[in-house]
């Protein structure tokens, strides 16, 4: 009796566990029919993405087998995985070795200015304001083109002597984000470096590049510009002004220009009459400045000529750069004087200085103060430093 009531109650024990696998079968079976209809809808997305992607293509006429930078030089491509910057970093490494000054350069640069008796070193959306001063009003712009994590190091040493300095994030650049066909994803470190810069209590805008992400994206640049603006904003920073990244012989406008109080020179020629600019109301945006601080000169007659000059057109030719600074064709600047860090050791300053032109090439840290010495009481000083090339 007592083998058949144990073979009975075994029989009920295997029935039940049985059934409990059935249902845990039947639940998984659940689970990968959701996993699959989730896979098959991004499937759908990808491919509508990618069929975007050849539409954006063709509409620009862009031959895809030639990758340009975005001065339009023929690049090595660059792959990266999409969470890991590694590789990028690598890449800015051995683009900016050879101009990288130590990160030092930019402390003694910054103690400089800060014990100058002239100087009173301000944000740029201050220096935008034509206020009368008796001191040399002095700005720091950091237009991000490639580093953030030099970027987070220059808005802390700031941070330790209070002084407030500007920071543009290049929306196009890819340690910000990336297109796939039309759905940009922003790195996940993004929102982490905002943080580290607004922790620092600087000031923190978009570094404009709407005529890059127009032409060689293939997307609504302005759209997109403005997109990021808000997203800034929903992170955080009080965003005052963008700051056009590139100058007029990469896209034959100034990045400024897609403002419609901020076109140059007129837009009549087949290639700006293609670009969107003119399209955005910075005041609808919020914005109140721009800080490339270019304003419409009122001869513009050399304007196309000196913006079909690419070859040119570099940081590093004197004769290129005097011109930049000190007699635009396509621009006149609401500042005095520029100061612009362009390779190891070697600065540039140009602008105006008591109704004349100013230039001088070739400077060295240890020259910059002699270049505040020559300004007078009121002049509006703007530092145009890129973090990459203080990486070393
Ligand atoms: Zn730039």
């Amino acid at each position: 009796m007592s083998v058949d009531r144990h073979a009975s109650t075994s029989a009920k024990g295997r029935t039940a566990r049985l059934a409990a696998q059935l249902k845990r079968a039947q639940r998984d079976l659940a689970i990968e029919r959701e996993r699959a209809r989730m896979l098959r809808e991004d499937l759908e997305q990808a491919m509508a993405d990618l069929a975007a992607t050849y539409a954006a293509v063709d509409a620009a006429q862009v031959d895809p087998n030639v990758i340009t930078d975005l001065a339009g030089r023929k690049v090595r491509p660059l792959a990266v995985n999409e969470l890991d910057l590694e590789d990028y970093f690598r890449q800015v490494e051995h683009n900016y070795q050879s101009y990288a000054n130590p990160f030092h350069h930019y402390e003694q640069l910054v103690d400089m200015l800060e014990a100058h008796s002239k100087v009173s070193l301000v944000p740029c959306y201050e220096l935008a304001n034509r206020m009368r001063s008796n001191d040399v009003r002095v700005a720091l712009r950091h237009d991000i083109d490639a580093d953030p994590v030099t970027a987070v190091r220059m808005a802390r040493t700031l941070a330790r002597r209070g002084i407030c300095g500007s920071f543009f994030l290049l929306h196009t650049a890819i340690y910000y984000g990336r297109f796939f066909g039309t759905l940009f994803v922003r790195h996940r470190e993004l929102p982490r470096w905002v943080e580290q810069m607004l922790v620092a209590g600087c000031e923190l805008g978009i570094h404009n590049d709407a005529l890059g992400a127009h032409g060689q994206l293939g997307v609504d640049g302005t759209a997109v510009l403005a997109g990021e603006i808000n997203w800034l904003r929903s992170q955080g920073a009080d965003v005052r002004g963008t700051a056009g990244h590139n100058s007029a012989p990469v896209y034959h406008a100034e990045n400024s220009e897609v403002f419609a109080n901020r076109v140059l020179w007129p837009t009549d020629d087949p290639i700006r009459s293609r670009l969107p600019l003119g399209v955005l109301d910075e005041a609808a945006l919020g914005l109140s400045y721009e800080a490339t601080f270019a304003m419409p000169r009122e001869d513009t007659s050399g304007a196309n000529a000196f913006a079909d000059d690419q070859d040119s057109a570099e940081l590093r030719n004197p004769d290129w750069m005097r011109r930049y600074l000190c007699d635009n064709p396509c621009c006149a600047w609401d500042v005095d004087m520029q100061v612009w860090v362009v390779g190891l050791d070697h600065w540039v300053a140009g602008g105006r200085c008591r109704g004349q032109a100013y230039f001088r090439d070739r400077l060295t840290l240890s020259d910059l103060r002699s270049v505040i010495d020559d300004l007078d009481a009121g002049t509006r000083c703007l530092f145009v430093l890129h973090p990459e090339y203080f990486r070393a």
